[in-house]
Order: structure tokens, then sequence, then C-alpha cells
């Protein structure tokens, strides 16, 4: 017998008749032998109207309200299910964060899992009961209700599959596993049956959206298998796991894109210790993160500083950098909206030369200008103009000829 915990996303459980379908799978999960924790999100758009309401009700909605209204969507779901279940003679059993006990820090918004007590759960599984548990949400010391950030269930399969040893995390969703691009912008894009953790991990936080990035670093951390697979056909199913030498061979797995950044630049800076600290501290303690930065050869001892940021931060972070500027006696501060990061995924990188050559030499051939660019491991992103999206992800594809992989 197995324990496997399943996790449905939002369009999933849509409605009734897909909650229906959500049950019939779990059933024959169940009946196959196995010990099922199943753990959903809230209906699809339910959050979004839950945060446009908070928002309706205040400019800036209280932090500890906020977090218990938005956890509410999975709550309306699991007890859903649960009575599906019931009525179809499978005793199920709903569990809210609080009720589990699905212990959080106290960082409202995006909060992080502290400990998972797995008592409860693992009474009811001994006495065959299917356990529903609310993803998304947990609960701080003090007793406050708090979520985890967008698309935080991945995270509560994760983190409950790693606590209760399961022997693989399912995470079904509307896609039938992990491509090598968005199928949506490449018509070449192709089902990867394997990726690595390493990857997975660059490539959700790089703007693949299938899995929340924490999910996949608590699965590396505790080494938990995870399926991301269809939850409208049995077929396919990608598996996330730790690398081996045939993955190693392979030299790019994937490649993302990222349309949710901002470049913004400083120009005409003193060139002298301190200016980036000056710059850059601001932004950390108002939470803004800043992803790649660059700071160009100083001439006459000025030089320009561009970063890129989240669009969502472009406000606030312009308003910073610009007081910040003033301070430094920074000529001053300009900005682009209109573009997006495109990166290559593989961890065979580190051991193949010319990756990146080939990968600006791609990009060169379209007359697409590279405007940042960083690197890691296993990773190499380059910034380019929005419009250039859709044109650089398919040339790319098929310069590392993606479309052999499966
Ligand atoms: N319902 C939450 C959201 O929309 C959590 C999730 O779906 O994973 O972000
Ligand atoms: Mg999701």
């Amino acid at each position: 017998m197995a324990l496997v915990v399943q996790k449905y996303g939002g369009t999933s459980v849509a409605n009734m008749a897909k909650i229906e379908n959500v049950a019939a799978k779990v059933i024959r999960t169940k009946e196959a032998g196995n010990q099922v924790v199943v753990v959903l999100s809230a209906m699809a758009g339910e959050t979004d109207r839950l945060i446009n309401l908070a928002h309706s009700a205040a400019d800036h909605p209280d932090e500890r309200e906020y977090d218990a209204l938005i956890s509410t969507g999975e709550q309306v779901t699991v007890s859903l299910l649960a009575m599906v279940l019931n009525k179809m003679g499978h005793p199920a059993r709903s569990f809210l964060g609080f009720q589990v006990k699905i212990l959080t820090d106290r960082a409202y918004k995006k909060a992080r899992i502290v400990n998972i007590d797995t008592k409860a759960i693992k009474h009811e599984l001994k006495k065959g009961t299917i356990v529903i548990v609310a993803g998304f949400q947990g609960v701080d010391p003090d007793n406050n209700v708090t979520t985890l950030g967008r698309g935080g269930s991945d995270t509560s399969a994760v983190a409950l599959a790693a606590a209760l040893h399961a022997d693989v995390c399912d995470i079904f969703t509307d896609v039938d596993g992990v491509y090598t691009t968005d199928p949506n912008i490449c018509s070449k894009a192709r089902r990867l049956s394997k990726i690595t953790y390493d990857e997975m991990l660059e490539m959700a936080r790089l703007g693949a959206k299938v899995l929340q990035p924490r999910s996949v670093e608590m699965a590396k951390k505790y080494q938990v298998p995870l399926y991301v697979r269809s939850s409208f056909t049995d077929e396919g199913g990608t598996l996330v796991t730790k690398g081996d030498k045939d993955m190693e061979k392979e030299v790019v797995s994937g490649v993302t894109y990222d349309r949710d950044q901002a470049k913004i630049t400083v120009v005409h800076v003193p060139d002298r210790p301190g200016i980036a600290a000056r710059l850059f501290t601001p932004l950390a303690e108002h939470n803004i993160v800043v992803d790649m930065i660059i700071q160009n050869a100083s001439i006459d001892g000025f030089t320009d500083l561009t970063f890129t940021a989240s669009r969502k931060d472009l406000k606030e972070a312009t308003r910073l950098v610009e007081e910040a500027g003033k301070d430094i006696g920074a000529q001053k501060v300009e900005v682009d909206q209109h573009v997006a990061k495109i990166s290559i995924v593989g961890v065979g990188m580190v051991s193949h030369s010319g990756v990146a050559a080939k990968m600006f030499a791609t990009l060169a051939r379209e007359g697409i200008n590279i405007l940042m660019i960083s690197t890691s491991d296993i990773k190499i992103s380059c910034v380019v103009q929005a419009k250039y999206t859709e044109l650089a992800v398919m040339v790319l594809h098929d310069a590392f000829e993606l479309e052999k992989r499966a």
C-alpha cells in the first residue's frame, strides 16, 4: 500500500462537474489500494475575486484580515469534495490549515511552513478515510490564518508529502506535464518525460507557471518525487526528480520567458564606494526583489546602473531610486516597461561550452538586440524588447533542437 498525495489546481475544481471528476480520480487511486491525501486550490478565479473584494474594502487592507479572506476559497472546494465522496460511499474528511495544524511563520501573504502536525491525518488514514486538505493556508503561532503566496497550494501538497513521507506527490493541473516551452507560443514545444529539480526550479522562477518555485525547492530538499499531470487525461505527465547521467547529457531542456519585467536605469552616477548600497538598500527595505543588475564601467568618474524588477513594483521602485539618486548626485532615472526576459535552462550546460555564444548568435541573426545578460550554472537569461518575446522563444527552441526532446 502506498501513500499518495494528490493536488488539484483551480481549473480542476472550477465547478461541480469538475469536482465530481476529481472525486472519481481519487476513488480510483483509493481502490487501487492506496492511502490518499488530497490537497485542493480554490475554484479558478475565486482567489482573484476575493483579492478584488479586499481592495474594494480598503486601499491598504489589513494584512491579517486579507489572509483570513483570501484563504476562504479553499474552504469551499475541500468541503464540497468531501461531501461528494461521502455521498458516493467513500468516507472523506476535510481539513483547514489550522485543523491539521500547518504551522507557518507570521509573514502574511507569503508565509513559510514551519511544521506540519501529521497526527490527525494519520489517524484518519488508518481508518481508511480519504483526507482532503485546504491548500494555500496555514496558521501562525498566535492562531492567525496565513497564506503561502499565489500558487501556494503546490507548496502545501509538497510539504504534506514530505511530512507524511508519501511515496509520490501528484500535481494535477490543466496541462499534461512540463513542456520545453510554452505550447501557446511555440507549436513545436514537447512534453518532457523527466526533468531535474534544479531545472524545474529555474524554469518555475523564470516564468514557467506550472509549479510554484517554493514547492520545487521543498521537493528537492526532501527528495519528494513530483509528478505533474493532467486532471483530464490519464496520459502523459512529467516526473520531477533528481538528475541522472542521461538527463545531464542534454544541454538545454527548456526555453522560458517572463513578460513581468521592467528595466530601470540610474544615469550618470558619481562612481564612488557606497552608491550601490545607497540605491538598493531602500528597495530591499520595501521588499522589492531586484533581479538582474549591471553597472557599466566608469568613464570620467561617472557610471550608469541598470536593474530589473517586477512590473508590479515599478512605481515604488522608481520613486525610491529617484529619491536615492538625488542624494548621490545621479543625473536622472530612466524606465523601460517594454522588456521581457528570455532564458534557456539545462543541467548539461555546466559541462558544455559555447552554449551562451549560440544563444547570442541565434538572437543576433533575427536582429534581436540584447539589453542585459545574466548567467548561472544551469541557465542563461537575456533581457530583450518585449515585442521580440515570441520570436526569441521560437528561434531558441529551434536552435537547441528542443523539438527532438521527449
Ligand atoms: N488559490 C490560490 C491562488 O490562486 C492558491 C493556489 O491556487 O495554489 O493563488
Ligand atoms: Mg497553480
